[in-house]
């Protein structure tokens, strides 16, 4: 079976032509049952009514209708977990991701692919909406500690082990795209080129999208912590230096510059107090952040490695289990125990 997963939020006047879409892509696929899984984030308009009607006439569209609009990475997630396809198929409502493009990703799927996401190639958005598109992916690479490839969104084929991975993954603030990335298992991206929305307004805000991208750095990069660190004991040294020198021209009456301190009375206790403490203040707050960054990674509770296959042992996992196959810290600790 291949489930079809669809965000959506106030999408009234594009959702018929998307399920009609969908459908006639599906008919490609005619070896293979569809679910078409549609999310509904909260709509305001009529984007629940109309699902219904194509609902109640094709028994292969679900609807899962949210309690209010929890966002597009949680609509998604909530997508993940009701699949019960063995290939999941990740769009968008808006037709930016073509349904007929989804022929070649499943093709691409059957040479062997866990996962084959889509690259986008041409944006048809505006100028500035795409260079800071363009910047986020080069920055995110840079910091995160995992490649997350460029340019791709959610748009992706999976296959229902790797969806099931992802849906076991614990944390909550989900930036699907890294998760997927994180998983592993066999991954390629394959180009397309995004068309423009088919109708209504783009339903992300601008401050919908900062959160997203402080999602993507934050939830998978450490670096910005690590370089509070170094800049708190860098500076702090420097400080320290600052001040036993300020300290030092005091005590031999050492004149600087045509400046000596004993000129200025309580300048040297002033500033070598400030100096000081701000030094003990800095490695304080670097040694903080180093052990905040693995509180961070801890509460996460991402586990530790996932199993693709086992070979010659006695109970054999299959990589289609889905839920065997994601190994967590108790699960691990509790082999070594029995070791
Ligand atoms: N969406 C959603 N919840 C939200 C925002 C968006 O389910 O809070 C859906 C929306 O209906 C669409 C997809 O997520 O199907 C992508 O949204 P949009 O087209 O606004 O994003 P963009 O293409 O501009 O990145
Ligand atoms: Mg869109």
């Amino acid at each position: 079976m291949i489930s079809v997963v669809v965000p959506t939020l106030n999408e009234e006047d594009g959702i018929g032509e998307l399920y009609a879409r969908i459908s006639a892509a599906a008919r490609e696929w005619p070896d293979r049952e569809m679910e078409l899984i549609i999310v509904d984030d909260g709509s305001t308009d009529r984007t629940l009514a109309i699902a219904r009607e194509l609902a109640r006439a094709d028994q292969r569209l679900r609807i899962v209708s949210l309690t209010r609009n929890f966002g597009h990475q949680a609509a998604v997630s909530a997508g993940l977990n009701h699949s019960i396809g063995d290939v999941v198929i990740v769009m968008d409502a808006d037709l930016q991701d073509p349904p007929e493009s989804v022929g070649p990703l499943i093709e691409k799927l059957q040479d062997g692919f866990d996962v084959v996401y889509a690259i986008r190639t041409k944006r048809k958005e505006n100028l500035v909406k795409r260079t800071l598109y363009f910047l986020y992916y080069r920055l995110l690479r840079h910091l995160a500690t995992l490649e997350i490839p460029l340019d791709s969104g959610d748009f992706c084929v999976m296959r229902g082990n790797v969806c099931r991975a992802i849906c076991e993954l614990p944390e909550r603030n989900r930036f699907v795209r890294g998760l997927r990335t994180w998983v592993g298992y066999r991954q390629v991206g394959v180009a397309y080129e995004r068309q423009a929305r088919f109708a209504g307004e783009a339903k992300y805000s601008f401050s919908k999208l900062v959160k997203l991208g402080l999602d993507g750095i934050v939830n998978f990069s450490y670096k910005p912590l690590h370089f509070a660190f170094l800049f708190g004991v860098t500076v702090g040294i420097l400080s320290c230096i600052a001040g036993a020198f300020v300290l030092f021209q005091y005590a031999t009456n050492w004149t600087v510059w045509g400046f000596n301190p004993r000129q200025a009375r309580g300048w040297t206790s002033l500033i070598f107090t400030l100096l000081f403490s701000s030094a003990a203040q800095l490695f304080c707050m670097g040694i903080l952040s180093e052990y905040m960054g693995r509180l961070f990674e801890e509460t996460k509770r991402r586990p530790i490695y996932l199993v693709k296959e086992r070979v010659n042992f006695q109970e054999t996992k299959s990589t289609s289990d889905r839920s065997t196959d994601c190994e967590t810290l108790e699960s691990h600790s509790l082999s070594l125990e029995r070791q």
